[in-house]
């Protein structure tokens, strides 16, 4: 599971995350909704130490994230981050681009990383697209390949940074499609999402995020259609 326990962040003077604490379970999706500036992104951050915390904790299968002991490497193994801009490498093909952090921070064998690659594309959808060029997709391909990428690497968690926001809005329904088929199966998330029909039908539970703090966490459907705090009611209100 993962577990942020009152964790504190600062940029400067500047508090981003004032004590946030949230367990989230193995096979559970949380999405995490708020207004821009609010400090979701840089959560994501923290809990797979590209940022560092300033108080608090944030424990991932057991280990202590910012600990100076922990070898992050290995921790980043455990987490897939997919961002809002797809960030494949254009001069590879798509199944090169799959394949490539397998070889390389695994360490595979080149067949080994391939097999493993065409499963995962084949996952989401891309399974005819081995041999194009990412630039000849579409966004929505493009972020598809993304998070196929992230699954070549097996982590235990994925972790999404609005994945559709920049798509255009035909595109968003194949992403959304991807990240529900990695629900079912079981897959533990944690989705930054402006989509609210997506927090309210695939999350098990949503949390709202205003000025560095959960102003609300519930039951997905609950906090969406019956939010009881009147921040996340005014949000909701603006986003609707
Ligand atoms: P959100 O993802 O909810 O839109 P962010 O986590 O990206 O919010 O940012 C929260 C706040 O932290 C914003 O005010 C942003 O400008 C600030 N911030 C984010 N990253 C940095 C950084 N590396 N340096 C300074 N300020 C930052
Ligand atoms: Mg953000």
């Amino acid at each position: 599971m993962i577990s942020i326990q009152n964790v504190h962040k600062s940029f400067g003077d500047l508090e981003v995350l004032k004590g946030v604490s949230l367990d989230v379970d193995n096979g559970e999706v949380v999405s995490i909704i708020g207004g821009s500036g609010s400090g979701k992104s840089t959560l994501l951050y923290c809990i797979n130490a590209i940022e560092s915390i300033h108080k608090g904790k944030i424990i991932v299968d057991g280990i202590d994230v910012h600990n100076k002991e922990t070898n992050k490497d290995k921790l980043r193994q455990k987490l897939g981050m997919v961002f809002q801009q797809w960030n494949s490498f254009p001069h590879m093909t798509v199944l090169e681009n799959a394949a490539l952090a397998p070889r390389i921070v695994k360490k595979m064998s080149k067949e080994e990383a391939i097999e493993i690659a065409k499963k995962e594309l084949e996952h989401v959808g891309l399974g005819d697209k081995f041999d194009v060029y990412p630039t000849k997709m579409s966004g929505g391909q493009q972020q598809r390949l993304a998070i196929a990428r992230a699954l070549a690497m097996k982590p235990d968690y994925m972790l999404f940074d609005e994945v559709t926001s920049a798509l255009d809005p035909e595109l968003v329904g194949e992403v959304l499609d991807t990240l529900r088929l990695l629900a079912e199966e079981g897959m533990t998330m944690i989705c930054v999402t402006h989509e609210m029909g997506f927090a309210r039908d695939v999350s098990d539970r949503v949390a709202y995020f205003h000025e560095g703090v959960i102003a609300e966490l519930g039951e997905a459907r609950q906090v969406i259609t019956d939010p009881q705090n009147p921040l996340t009611q005014k949000f909701l209100s603006k986003v609707r």
